[in-house]
């Protein structure tokens, strides 16, 4: 069993939670800690995330409950495990399918900054259409070799492991040969290189496999069962980046072993820090503008607040996101239920791809023409033009809204599922991808 839990807590209701929290708080939180040594005593606590199964680093909370646990952490400003990937992606999948080593390994080491995780799912042929991957993984003593190519890899840069996709039996169908691993980045056959968005950033990696290798005792969830872990990942990156109000801690401690010399750092300045860069303007432009609030105040530090054409459309992003809040809960509820989520994550991904360019348009118009300036000297110290130019992404990362629509038009609405005439042919014979030449 992973969390000690040394006595049986009642946490049934907010108020068993909130005095939990509270009598947890009194004994540990001590901002002269290490992050290191307080992300530790977090994780073992169940506190760090707990609405995580009981015996996997959660106290199998409600997230109504649950969220009375972070409004307790709120109250001191306290500091969370590393977001991204690993939390979101790899940490619930790991959970779900793993053995037991592996989650009591894996899912530890994500929740104390140890290992930071990429997603290498998508390739240049291999998109909407995941199935027709064609990185190959192939059995040599009691390793797999990998050879192949991976694009859009978000953090590739800074990862420790990635959640590989690769097929493992060509002759299966396409859904069928595919196998789940955990592989380390830094090895020789693995070559990261970054790719320049139009922000200027380099946030995402195409990924070179060349002979790479993994162990066979790192494949999660079975061999040739990889389509069926990776919906579980694809699940909870619908659910996550449709998450308008996603629980969790005000703060969020930096992760991965190019962040061990920043763990070492205590909790107090480390927290610090952070409110210096806030108050400096510089928190994630995607981050600032896509709720009504933010607009609301933007607008009235701009003097636009009277506009009545800015207001309605401040007022309708606010709706939107409200709606979509509630609707992002439902969603987590099933995933956290023990099922995948249902068609309701695709609206939750929808929603937000269609709040993200509304906040766009509406940011802009209380801006002006000075919305087109980037760096420092811009609105929001240049996050607004971020924001513009970064807009596009949500409709296509995670499955883009074709696909989203495509979900709701067979799941929902009961229209025929789209023909595909390659799942029942043996993935050697398919002309698909690069494989098409
Ligand atoms: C910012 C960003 C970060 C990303 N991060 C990662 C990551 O970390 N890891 C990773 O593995 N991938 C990542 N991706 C890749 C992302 O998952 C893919 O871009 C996405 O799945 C679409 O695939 P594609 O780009 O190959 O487009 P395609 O699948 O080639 O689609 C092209 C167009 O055709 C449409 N289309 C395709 N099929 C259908 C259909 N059946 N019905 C209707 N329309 C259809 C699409 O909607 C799209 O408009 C990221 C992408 C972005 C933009």
């Amino acid at each position: 069993m992973a969390t000690e839990t040394t006595t049986a807590e009642q946490l049934d209701t907010p108020s068993q939670v909130r005095s939990a929290v509270t009598a947890f708080i009194d004994e540990h939180w001590d901002p002269s800690a290490s992050l290191k040594d307080w992300l530790g005593v977090l994780a073992d606590s169940g506190w760090a995330v707990p609405q995580w199964p009981a015996q996997w680093f959660g106290k199998g909370l409600t997230n109504d409950l649950a969220a009375v646990a972070y409004d307790e952490f709120k109250k001191i400003n306290a500091v969370g495990p590393p977001p991204g990937l690993s939390r979101m992606l790899a940490a619930p999948t790991i959970i779900s399918h793993g053995t037991d080593e592996q989650r009591s390994a894996y899912v530890r080491r994500i929740l104390v900054g140890e290992d930071a995780w990429c997603q290498l799912f998508s390739e240049p042929g291999a998109g909407s259409d995941l199935a027709s991957l064609q990185t190959r993984a192939e059995l040599d003593g009691d390793e797999y070799v990998v050879n192949g190519q991976k694009v859009w890899t978000s953090g590739a840069m800074g990862s420790d492991v990635g959640m590989l996709i690769a097929r493992t039996d060509p002759d299966a169908v396409k859904h069928a040969g595919i196998t789940y691993f955990a592989i380390e980045m830094d090895q020789p056959g693995i070559e990261v290189r970054p790719l320049r968005q139009i922000t200027g950033e380099a946030h995402f990696a195409e990924v070179f496999l060349t002979d790479a290798r993994v162990s066979a005792d790192n494949i999660i969830g079975g061999l040739n069962n990889g389509w069926n872990v990776a919906r579980t990942t694809l699940a909870n990156e619908r659910v996550g980046l449709g998450g308008g109000g996603s629980l969790g801690f005000p703060l969020s401690a930096p992760g991965g072993r190019r962040s061990a010399q920043l763990l070492e750092q205590s909790v107090g300045e480390f927290v610090e820090s952070q409110k210096r860069a806030a108050t400096g303007g510089r928190v994630p432009a995607m981050m600032m503008v896509r709720n009504g609030e933010a607009l609301a105040k933007m607008a009235k530090s701009m003097g636009r607040d009277q506009d009545p054409a800015v207001r309605q459309g401040i007022a309708r992003v606010h709706a939107l996101t409200s709606l979509n809040r509630w609707n992002t809960l439902r969603a987590r509820a099933a995933v956290e239920a023990g099922g995948r989520p249902g068609p309701e994550a695709s609206l939750g991904k929808l929603m937000v791809s269609r709040i993200t360019r509304m906040s766009r348009d509406v940011g802009m118009e209380i801006a002006g023409p000075s919305g087109m300036l980037a760096g420092e000297d811009g609105p929001l110290h240049g996050a607004l033009a971020l924001q513009f130019l970064g807009a596009p992404a949500p409709s296509i990362y995670g499955g883009s809204d074709e696909v989203q629509h495509n979900i709701i038009g067979e799941r929902v609405l009961g229209l025929p599922r789209e023909p595909d005439a390659s799942k029942d042919v043996p993935f050697r014979s398919l002309r698909t991808g690069t494989q098409s030449q």
